[in-house]
């Protein structure tokens, strides 16, 4: 499988960073999935810059609706029609700031695989849940109830990112051993709920990655790529990252 390395720029980057990002990016001879989710305002000059490139563009987060009486929401119809190919759903600061339920979160996942869009599922435990021992069982609650009702025949639009609530932004990076650990479970879920099939989701792991600690991480069996957000934005670094994810895809 080639491994992933998807940035996640929050609601960072002006335009003219954005510039400074391609000029500094080099992915010659980088053959992984590489993708960018710029905040929802810079979706079409992301499509523009990745025209040509074989760098996939996506959303940061999309409406449960459609469309409609829904001011300030991003709809996923309007997503597809702009050319985007992925959302991330249920980003930890998405359900902690915004209050988004795994029910929200479900809704969300269905209509974006209805319109043919991928859902970059994430889930991840708080620092607490992981020191009393409780982070197979949160980490099962979130998929089982964000993936409730997922066709089977679907999961070719379905990455699973395992982000610790504890390592994004911090500086604290789960070890490779840690996080190889906690995917090995997520996939015991996916094969319970999906059979052989779940066995193919890509999981991705997010949380202080950066260039030095990649490729600990992705050399893990479980692990088949990386979420960043804060080691995504200098396009020199998202270049060194994508070229491990890229030495290290089979
Ligand atoms: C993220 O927000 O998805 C993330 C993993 O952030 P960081 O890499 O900055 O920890």
């Amino acid at each position: 499988m080639k491994k992933f390395m998807i940035g996640n720029w929050k609601m960072n980057q002006s335009l003219s960073e954005i510039n400074a990002f391609f000029n500094d990016l080099n992915l010659t001879g980088v053959n992984c999935e590489t993708w960018i989710a710029p905040q929802a305002l810079h979706l079409s000059t992301l499509l523009l810059k990745a025209s040509g490139t074989n760098i996939k563009v996506g959303a940061q987060n999309i409406s449960e609706e459609k469309s409609g009486a829904f001011t300030g929401e991003i709809s996923p119809v309007a997503l597809k029609d702009l050319g985007c190919s992925f959302s991330l759903i249920g980003h930890s600061e998405r359900r902690s700031l915004f209050n988004e339920s795994n029910a929200v979160l479900n809704k969300k996942v269905l209509l974006n695989q209805s319109l043919g869009l991928t859902s970059v599922f994430c889930v991840g435990e708080q620092l607490e849940e992981r020191e009393n021992g409780m982070t197979d069982a949160v980490l099962k609650h979130q998929i089982v109830e964000g993936l409730k009702n997922y066709p089977e025949s679907a999961l070719d639009q379905l990455i699973i990112a395992y982000e610790p609530v504890w390592a994004i932004g911090t500086g604290k990076v789960a070890t490779p051993e840690q996080a190889e650990e906690t995917h090995y479970g997520i996939r015991t879920v996916l094969v319970e709920l999906f059979n052989r099939a779940g066995a193919q989701i890509p999981l991705l792991y997010g949380g202080s990655v950066k260039p030095a600690n990649a490729e600990g991480l992705l050399s893990q069996e479980n692990i088949d790529g990386a979420l960043v957000g804060g080691a995504s934005l200098k396009g020199e670094d998202f270049s060194k990252l994508s070229q491990i994810a890229s030495k290290l895809s089979k």
